[in-house]
């Protein structure tokens, strides 16, 4: 027995009874020309507007043009610790210490810099372990990484891939490959949540199997922050990095979150690529001090950070203080499970969720497999303005996001896709 039923009028009492009804109201939903709410869908790939976004940035230019330079000093919040407002919010939403995570720069550019620090290949193990279906910044990434290092990529990335004829990976198959090939593997590098399958992984699991054969692991959370509750403090694992425009909701190409396990903070030894916002606060603007790291996350920082986009990500966390994480997770898991349920019923042969069923496995994606690869479903979708993605190969992607989707439009959404399924 399922704890859902079908109807219209289930959904309309689940959203009276939803506490975190009320924050819909606070980001803006685009609209069709009637003025219609689109059923948007698409929080994984960027995330709505927070209504308070434009005051925390308007502040900002304002102290800007009243102040000039002095606005590190002296604006409202001060420039010059700005990414400091932002990191106890953000070490909560990830499950960290604070002096683990920092914001800065953008994802890739964090991956990077981290596998300068974690990435430490010798001419026997020096190999770096991906999914099969890694996103493909990632995979450039890590490809580029070998390559700078003086190994053949073709040779030196191993791929986790699902069993034939599956779609998600199995951890089991994980600890064979580290079984069989550990002693040449460097590094681990995984997506926390998959951006295609939307499958979540069990990092703990991850990181005891890579230490087990002393590989470094690193996690890409891209698709997991402010989705999924990843819990890295107690996971072990070394490094991650994610982006804060997807579920983060702070605006396109803001900047990234980066994490170092605390385990890290203090060793000075650690290879890096640093820059003036990697020295120690106090002596930093004295300006001709040797390098003088600073301990955790804060020491892989380069540069004095795009204020700008740092308002648009204190707006954001900020309504994840006031809702918090726990509450957006467990609406979040009920959101995703009517989905689910809703898209089943259809017992449409046309389509599969490929996604796992188990909620703990998932965050709130569904990744639908479309029969025959048929984007032309995708299409039809979009015109009636329900906002998805499609991805290569064969897969719609629906994300309901817990702050401001709501129990109909999943219920409007799967009578519009039983529509165009039978069209
Ligand atoms: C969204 C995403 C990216 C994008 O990287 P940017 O540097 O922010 O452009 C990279 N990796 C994964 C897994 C993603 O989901």
């Amino acid at each position: 027995m399922s704890e859902f039923t079908t109807g219209l009028d289930y959904a309309k009492e689940q959203d009276r009874q939803d506490k975190l009804a009320s924050f819909r109201k606070k980001f803006h939903i685009p609209k069709d020309k009637n003025g219609n709410d689109w059923l948007y869908f698409t929080g994984n790939s960027l995330g709505l507007q927070p209504k308070t976004t434009k005051d925390y940035v308007n502040q900002e230019l304002k102290d800007w043009a009243n102040l000039g330079v002095e606005g590190h000093f002296y604006a409202k919040n001060p420039w010059l610790n700005y990414h400091e407002y932002l990191t106890k919010s953000m070490a909560n939403i990830v499950g960290a210490k604070p002096i683990e995570v920092v914001i800065m720069d953008t994802l890739t550019t964090n991956l990077h810099l981290l596998m300068v620090s974690f990435y430490r290949p010798t001419k026997t193990k020096f190999k770096i372990l991906i999914e099969s279906d890694a996103f493909p910044s990632d995979r450039y990434a890590v490809q580029t990484q070998l390559d700078f290092h003086g190994f053949d990529a073709k040779e030196g990335i191993i791929e986790w891939r699902p069993r034939s004829g599956e779609d998600l990976l199995n951890i089991e198959d994980l600890e064979t490959i580290l079984e069989e090939q550990g002693d040449e593997i460097a590094l681990l590098l995984i997506g926390g949540v998959n951006y295609y399958t939307g499958q979540y992984l069990d990092l703990k699991r991850i990181a005891e199997i890579g230490h087990s054969k002393n590989c470094m692991v690193g996690i890409d959370l891209a698709h997991g922050a402010g989705n999924i509750q990843p819990e890295l403090h107690n996971s072990g694992v070394d490094f991650a990095a994610w982006c804060t425009y997807k579920y983060l909701n702070s605006g396109p190409g803001s900047l990234a979150g980066l994490f170092v396990h605390e385990k890290h903070a203090n060793n000075k030894e650690l290879k890096r690529f640093a820059g003036w916002w990697s020295h120690n606060k106090s002596t930093r603007f004295n300006m001709r001090q040797p390098l003088d790291i600073i301990p955790g996350a804060e020491g892989w920082q380069l540069s004095n950070p795009p204020i700008l986009s740092m308002a648009a990500i204190k707006a954001s966390l900020d309504m994840f203080n006031e809702v918090g994480i726990d509450a957006l997770r467990k609406k979040s898991v009920k959101l995703t499970s009517y989905f689910h349920f809703l898209i089943t019923d259809l017992k449409n042969e046309k389509i599969r969720i490929i996604t796992p069923s188990n909620p703990e496995e998932r965050g709130c994606q569904l990744s639908i497999k479309v029969k025959n690869a048929d984007k032309s479903l995708h299409d039809k979708l979009t015109r009636e303005n329900i906002i998805t993605d499609w991805r290569e190969p064969g897969v719609i992607r629906c994300a309901p996001v817990p702050f401001y989707n709501s129990f109909q439009d999943v219920f409007k959404m799967v009578e519009k896709l039983k529509e165009v399924l039978d069209d």
